[in-house]
This record gives C-alpha cells, sequence and structure tokens, in this order.
C-alpha cells in the first residue's frame, strides 16, 4: 500500500496544499491531523466579526468531516502529533503511530504576550484560531470597557472592529498606530478617524490585577486604568514545539522549495521561514501550497514571492500597502485628496512601495514594484 502524504495543521496552509495537492493526484492518501477541530474558516474574519456579532460557528465553512469529503482526504481532528522519526519516516500522535512517504510542517504561530505581573495576566486574550475567537467573542460581550495591546495590523483592526459597541483602549509601546507598516500622515489620519478608541503611546502594562468587577490594569508609567477584558495583538511566533532535529531560526528553516533540513519533511505557513523570510499572509502561503502541490506530485517547483498587497480591515479609513514601506531609509512622496491619500516610498529614486487609503486603489503600481 501506498504511504500517505501527511500534512500536520489544519490551517490555510495545510488545507490548501490538500486541495493543491489532490489537483495533481487523486490517488495518494493524504492525512491530515490536527489538534483543534479541524473546521475551515477564514482566519481574517476573526478581527472584524466582533462588530458583525458573528459568532465562532457562524464562521466555520466547512465542517472536518466536510473537508474530508470534499477534498478525498483523511481528516483527524484533535489530534496532536507528539514527536517525529526522521529516520524511520513516522510520527506519533497519541498512542497511534503514522507513517508517511512525504511530511509536511503547517503547524502555524502562537500569540507572543509579554511579561505582565499580577494574578489578572493569565485572563489575557488572545486571536489566533476559532478557539480563542470563542472565548473572545463570549467575553466581549459580557463587557464594557476592553483594553487592547498592540497597535499593529490586528490590533489596530479590532480596535476598530469593538468600538463599534464598547469602549476601548489601546496601548502601545510605539507613538502611533501601524508604526511599522505606513507612513506618520496616514496614521495621524487614522488616529482621527478612530477618535472612539483612547490611544495611549509609548507605554506598557506593567501588571493586571484581578478587582471585584473586572481587572485594574497599572502602566510602566503609573497611568492605571479599570477593565472587563485584555486582549494582547503584540504579534505571533512560529510553533516550534515539533522540530528537534530541524533547522530553525526564528521559524522552521525552508529553502525555496519549501524544503527543511531533513529529507521528505517540508514547511509552509506561519511556522516557516523561506529562505530567511516570515510571511504570515494568506497570498504567499497559497503561493507556497501551490508550489509545494507540484513538488510533492513529482514536478519538483520552487515558489517566488512578489510584493504582496496586504489590505488593512478598518471600514471608516481603508488603507492598502505593498512592497518596502517601512525603514528609515525611505522617500516618500505623499499626495492627498477628498477620496484619500497615495503615499510612494522610493529608495535610490526607484518605487520599492506604495500605501493607499480611502478610495483610492495602489494595485495599478504592482507591475511597476515587480520589475
Ligand atoms: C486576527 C487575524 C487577522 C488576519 N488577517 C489577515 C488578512 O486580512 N490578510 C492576510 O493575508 N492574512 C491575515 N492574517 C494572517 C493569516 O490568517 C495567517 O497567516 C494564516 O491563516 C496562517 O495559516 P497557517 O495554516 O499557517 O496557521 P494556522 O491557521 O495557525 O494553523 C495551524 C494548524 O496547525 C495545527 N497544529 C499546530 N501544532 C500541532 C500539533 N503538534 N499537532 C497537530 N496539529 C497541530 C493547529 O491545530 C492548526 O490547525 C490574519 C491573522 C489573524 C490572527
Amino acid at each position: 500500500m501506498k504511504m500517505p502524504l501527511v500534512i500536520i495543521g489544519s490551517g490555510h496552509a495545510g488545507y490548501t496544499l490538500a486541495r493543491a495537492f489532490r489537483q495533481h493526484d487523486t490517488s495518494t492518501p493524504v492525512v491530515v491531523l490536527t489538534e483543534d477541530g479541524g473546521e475551515y474558516y477564514s482566519k481574517p474574519q476573526l478581527s472584524h466579526g466582533f462588530g458583525h456579532q458573528t459568532s465562532a460557528a457562524q464562521l466555520i465553512q466547512n465542517s472536518a468531516t466536510g473537508m474530508a469529503a470534499e477534498l478525498k482526504i483523511m481528516v483527524r481532528p484533535h489530534t496532536r502529533v507528539t514527536a517525529i522519526d526522521f529516520a524511520a519516516q513516522k510520527i506519533t500522535a497519541g498512542a497511534a503511530q503514522i507513517p508517511y512517504s512525504d511530511l509536511v510542517l503547517a503547524v502555524g504561530a502562537k500569540p507572543f504576550v509579554p511579561p505582565i505581573e499580577g494574578d489578572g495576566a493569565q485572563d489575557i486574550l488572545t486571536l489566533n484560531n476559532l478557539e480563542q475567537y470563542r472565548r473572545y467573542f463570549d467575553t466581549l460581550n459580557r463587557s464594557e470597557h476592553v483594553l487592547v495591546i498592540g497597535g499593529g495590523l490586528v490590533g489596530t483592526e479590532i480596535a476598530h472592529d469593538i468600538a463599534q459597541h464598547k469602549r476601548v483602549t489601546l496601548v502601545d509601546i510605539g507613538s502611533r498606530l501601524l508604526e511599522r507598516l505606513v507612513p506618520e500622515p496616514v496614521s495621524q489620519r487614522l488616529h482621527s478617524v478612530m477618535d472612539q478608541v483612547t490611544l495611549r503611546f509609548g507605554t506598557v502594562v506593567a501588571r493586571i490585577d484581578k478587582v471585584a468587577k473586572g481587572y485594574s490594569v497599572t502602566m510602566v508609567d503609573g497611568v492605571k486604568l479599570t477593565v472587563d477584558a485584555i486582549i494582547c495583538t503584540a504579534g505571533l511566533k512560529p510553533r516550534l514545539d515539533l522540530t528537534a532535529g530541524l533547522e530553525i531560526q526564528r521559524g522552521i528553516v525552508v529553502d525555496s522549495y519549501l524544503r527543511t533540513s531533513q529529507a521528505h519533511v517540508y514547511a509552509l505557513g506561519d511556522c516557516a521561514e523561506i529562505e530567511g523570510q516570515i510571511l504570515p499572509y494568506l497570498q504567499p502561503i497559497t503561493l507556497s501550497a501551490n508550489a509545494l502541490a507540484s513538488t510533492l506530485a513529482g514536478k519538483p517547483t520552487p515558489v517566488h514571492f512578489g510584493p504582496l498587497p496586504v489590505a488593512v480591515k478598518t471600514p471608516r479609513y481603508p488603507i492598502q500597502l505593498a512592497g518596502l514601506t517601512q525603514g528609515s531609509n525611505l522617500d516618500w512622496q505623499i499626495n492627498e485628496g477628498d477620496d484619500g491619500l497615495t503615499a510612494l516610498a522610493h529608495r535610490d529614486n526607484k518605487l520599492v512601495g506604495y500605501v493607499t487609503t480611502g478610495s483610492r486603489n495602489g494595485f495599478s503600481l504592482l507591475p511597476t514594484l515587480m520589475r
């Protein structure tokens, strides 16, 4: 009997790979193992589901059983892989040992929560899967005042979203929202549109103590506030708990063919560091899955990434960006009208990135960035 292709993880990376592989090969058995419920859902919806009062159940587009039937694969939900024997080409999940012909790690990332003192710190919410969304949704619905830690992409999106129904304070160590993604004038416009959110910059949360009703939060600068819920969006770290025997740096190190340092073992998605880059977005994951599916079907194919467009889901002030938009050595040209703003980033007189806002759309500039 043919050994299966084994995929660990049922997120965008795992399922997109399984789907792409089935387009090349309908006979090799494919097994997807996942420690979660194996439901198919769109993770970007997590950051704007609360505003629409969409429950976790409503976000699910297909069940594990439905995915198995649709893709003609085996899906084993609630199955945590605990060890990999690279020499024998088999994995351990509970009492089971499963052999593989090829193994793909699509294990994603874990939310990073900075060290915070106090007995309330253990109740900090994070938002990186359906289970976490369930807790976030229920807790926020019982809350009046919510603290968001982190003003990057996800923190900005959820603060904007939650503020439709709740009082929100956002705290960030930097000096403005999206500091590492957009030039200052774009952040300033966003701040004025998000005037219903209290923004606190240049400080961090030092401790969180449980009080009779909610939490008392103390910042390092001594400022105190009382909130009912705290959500941390301070970033994600690739999951590296299955990597003994693999080369790792910030993520699982892979080349442009998504090959790890072990034969027949590949990685993609939020857990992978592809030629030095971690690209935790859907489009690079889809490109990686398509290339890897061809490779696994017998046609070695490297992945190529052009400049990746990113949309910030802040409907009151929509923002799109692509290419290089951070770094002090960029020369920005900004023009603004009633329909929005266009910021072009140049380096050595060459267009290297852009940010557009409002109804302006920078997609026509993408081919220029690719040159
Ligand atoms: C709130 C939010 C909003 C976002 N918005 C956007 C957006 O607008 N646009 C965009 O492009 N990107 C966005 N992203 C990023 C994008 O959603 C992710 O990059 C992508 O979904 C990651 O997919 P993944 O499959 O690599 O990881 P995950 O979805 O995290 O999947 C990892 C899988 O591995 C499984 N797993 C882990 N360890 C084990 C183990 N030991 N045994 C068994 N199973 C295991 C888990 O159960 C899970 O199924 C957003 C992310 C978040 C959190």
